[in-house]
């Protein structure tokens, strides 16, 4: 029997985390974008009285410890006093993604037995169109002044007012720190939202573990914006991975264009940021178009779909460090970071770039491995591909209201397929249900998209599997062109020649205007694939 340690059992709260940023980086900064149109800074010690003055407004409100507020915001300080308020009294924000359809807004909200929604400006009509369907919802809290409170036909309750009416004069409450601390559903490209219920104990070692140099990183010298939305999976952890550290905080509120967000990234001196492909590529296209430099911007954070090479290259080269990363929501979301090791040193600029385009390290506290149909280990040699399997210190165990488990002996299907080489990077090969399969084989989709995304010419490429008779599927490219730029089918097939293996070049290229996104800002392959699914390749008759 293993005998009782004497150390002391303080549990995890996320509370203790701007309880720190307020006792060492009380005077850094948190600067926000607002809806309002004009720039917010206040300091660390600002920001937790006004958390704590929230938390007496919810508490008279009559918000209970385990239920659920729900925010439909984007970055900005007071959605951060929302999370720190709402969980460190012991319920649970609860962040919406307000890109989802109606429908599924409706469904969430109703599925997470929302208590109050506290929203921006912007999502007014949104609020508006749902508030009819969702009756449990007790009230509604415009996150403005007084001055700029909307004119409505609904009740609504003014944030400033409520934080006005208190006196700041709390104390946290201890609790165990398996309690439920946040709540995201997934953004369910089919079937409904699932929801992920994260715990304090989950968030505070998640938020630990993501602030390491060889994860994403972070630090007090830091002047940190993260791009990537509160509602999509808690901003990548960054609102609690960043105070923290205790680094300046910059949230860019609505105004997510490459030229709202380089003016920012200059005044603020941001030298780190994270998000999406899709958003760098709206970045990266207006620092190309202007010649644009960054000053002080030298690291960001990819992930959420794959990172193009060619993104990479084009950050480089204007002397932006890419750390590509990978996870899920249902991982807090990080599950790995690529970053190299001394060892690497000696390697070439070409041999490190082919090491960083993948998907990288488990960071300490989530475990993986890659498994056959059967279930049966696949080895770690970069070559033998698989269902990628995680578990760890901030992956679910059940979904939220959800009595069935997801987990398959102890591990959590991702529903990702990969290799790992010898040295622990894993590399994502697709997900499963975006694997092409030809004549048995498979084609990953995503080194398709990356050689096409090197073509100068391509803005965006999708590659989806189209039904062939004698293949069963033969993958097909989609491209939207950059404004201006002139390409045929015949030259972008021809750029695959000599990059991939010749039965992976698409049969065919479709050139659109726009590839559709889901909420989350990935390529909708599902939808792709529905428009062409009655689509004849013209290999078909061949
Ligand atoms: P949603 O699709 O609902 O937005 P998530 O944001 O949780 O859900 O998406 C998780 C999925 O995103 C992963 O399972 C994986 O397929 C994909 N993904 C995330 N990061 C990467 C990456 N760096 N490379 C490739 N795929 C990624």
């Amino acid at each position: 029997m293993t005998m009782k340690g004497q150390m002391m059992g303080m549990p995890l709260l996320i509370s203790s985390i701007i309880t720190q940023a307020v006792k060492h980086y009380g005077n850094n900064e948190i600067v926000s974008r607002r809806t309002e149109g004009d720039t917010h800074r206040y300091t660390y010690r600002e920001c937790e009285l006004r958390v704590s003055k929230l938390t007496q407004a919810f508490g008279r409100l009559g918000v209970k410890q385990g239920e659920r507020v729900g925010t439909l915001a984007w970055n900005g300080y007071r959605h951060l006093e929302i999370y720190y308020g709402v969980s460190g009294m012991g319920a649970v924000c609860h962040t919406i993604n307000p890109r989802l359809f109606a429908d599924q807004l409706c469904y969430i909200v109703t599925h997470a037995e929302d208590q109050y929604i506290c929203f921006d400006l912007t999502f007014l009509p949104i609020i508006e169109a749902m508030a009819a369907q969702v009756p449990g919802v007790k009230g509604w809290i415009c996150m403005t002044d007084e001055a700029h409170m909307p004119k409505s036909s609904m009740p609504l309750l003014c944030y400033e007012t409520l934080i006005e009416a208190e006196s700041g004069d709390y104390e946290w409450p201890v609790f165990d720190e398996n309690s439920a601390s946040s709540l995201c559903y997934t953004s369910g490209t089919t079937g409904n939202p699932k929801g992920a219920l994260y715990t304090h104990r989950s968030t505070v070692l998640h938020s630990y573990a993501s602030a390491l140099p060889d994860s994403l990183g972070c630090s007090a010298h830091d002047v940190i914006l993260p791009v990537v939305p509160m509602f999509h999976v808690n901003a990548w952890g960054l609102p609690y991975s960043v105070p923290l550290v205790g680094a300046k905080l910059v949230f860019p509120g609505p105004k997510l264009d490459g030229a709202s967000v380089y003016q920012l990234f200059e005044e603020e001196g941001v030298t780190f940021s994270a998000g999406v492909p899709t958003v760098w590529l709206g970045l990266l296209q207006h620092v190309q178009a202007n010649r644009l430099k960054f000053s002080t911007f030298r690291r960001t954070v990819i992930g959420g779909s794959a990172c193009p090479p060619a993104m990479i290259k084009a950050l480089n080269a204007l002397d932006v460090e890419v750390i590509h990363a990978w996870g899920m929501t249902e991982m807090s979301p990080l599950g790995t970071t690529c970053k190299l090791q001394r060892k690497h040193d000696k390697l070439s600029q070409e041999e490190k770039q082919h090491i960083l385009e993948k998907q990288g390290h488990a960071i300490y506290g989530v475990d993986m491995k890659i498994v056959d149909g059967e279930g049966k280990d696949l080895p770690w040699d970069g070559k033998a591909f698989g269902d990628l399997l995680v578990r760890g210190y901030w992956v679910i165990d059940s979904y939220f209201k959800s009595t069935e488990s997801p987990l398959r002996d102890g591990w959590f299907p991702t529903g990702d397929v990969a290799t790992i080489d010898a040295d622990g990077y894993m590399q994502i090969t697709d997900r499963s249900k975006d694997v092409i399969k030809s004549g048995g084989e498979w084609i990953s989709s995503i080194d398709v998209e990356n050689v096409a995304a090197m073509h100068p010419a391509v803005h965006m490429a999708a590659c989806i599997s189209i039904h062939h008779p004698k293949w069963d599927e033969r993958p097909m490219l989609v491209v939207v062109k950059k404004p201006g730029a002139e390409l045929s089918r015949e030259e972008m097939l021809k750029f695959f020649e000599g990059k991939v293996a010749k039965w992976w070049i698409p049969d065919d290229v479709q050139f659109v205007t726009e590839i559709p996104l889901t909420a989350t800002g990935k390529m909708l392959k599902l939808k792709l694939r529905e428009q062409f699914k009655d689509y004849t390749l013209p290999t078909a008759h061949a």
